[in-house]
């Protein structure tokens, strides 16, 4: 899977995408995750990419002009018209569904605004979709997009070390994980539930599904309350 990110930082954006997971990955050639810099395609003598909002306000919003230069040399680049993603405030809420719907399509842009926003006609022509990492406002696209690569990168093939990995784990079949303990068995008198210690698989996995559901009942009542795919109502049998 290839991903760009469309942003007027890309130093920011490659100093989360080396490390970890994220770089082991691209370095394994896994994911290509790269990031452009929008300010490279203004036509700004000065290389301007932003001006004041038409009607008076705060703050600037950045031009169509570079915006719309950059996506197409993107599509250039590739020889395809990626799906768009704007990251917004105003977006359709990010979901782990949507991170694996995303993470099935080959070629991804990422757009992120900055300082108040995108000038609206470009997001009209090009933005196939918007999406929000939550109800608060960041000074830029460039965090939500990180979260949304980082999110997509670790369900592609071969960047965990199996499925099971996140299939196990919270949201993916819309319950939170069970809880989850290391060595030593004994800590500060907080003792390792026995079942985890005893070496029943059958019984360690039916413990597992209670404890899922459980704090999901307690954490996150709102997740049961959803309507569930088969895949879901399995993982709550
Ligand atoms: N004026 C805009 C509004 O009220 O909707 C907010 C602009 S925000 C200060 C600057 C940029 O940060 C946005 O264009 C967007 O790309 C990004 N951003 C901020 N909060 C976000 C969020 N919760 N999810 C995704 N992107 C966000």
């Amino acid at each position: 899977m290839k991903i760009e990110i469309l942003t007027l930082f890309p130093a920011l954006c490659e100093a989360v995408l080396s490390e970890s997971i994220l770089g082991r990955a691209r370095a394994g050639g896994l994911v290509e995750i790269s990031a452009r810099n929008i300010r490279d395609y203004t036509k700004d003598k000065h290389r301007r990419v932003d001006d004041a909002p038409y009607g008076g306000g705060y703050g600037m919003i950045m031009q169509a002009q570079p915006i719309a230069d950059c996506f197409a040399a993107l599509c250039a680049d590739w020889g395809c018209r990626p799906h768009l993603v704007y990251l917004s405030p105003q977006g359709k809420a990010l979901t782990q569904t949507r991170c694996r719907e995303l993470a099935a399509l080959p070629y991804l842009a990422l757009l992120c605004g900055h300082y108040e926003g995108v000038d609206e006609r470009v997001l009209e022509a090009l933005a196939d979709e918007e999406i929000s990492i939550g109800d608060y406002v960041l000074t830029g696209g460039e965090l939500p997009a990180l979260v949304l690569c980082d999110a997509i990168a670790r369900l592609l093939p071969g960047v965990l070390p199996a499925d099971e990995v996140f299939r196990e784990e919270s949201h993916f079949a819309g319950l939170l994980e069970h809880p989850q303990y290391t060595r030593p068995p004994v800590w500060e008198g907080r003792t390792v539930p026995a079942v985890l210690r005893e070496g029943n698989h059958a019984l360690q996995q039916r413990w597992k599904k209670e404890q899922a559901l459980a704090r999901t009942r307690r954490k996150r009542p709102d997740l049961l309350t959803r309507t569930n795919t088969p895949e879901e109502e399995n993982k709550l049998c």
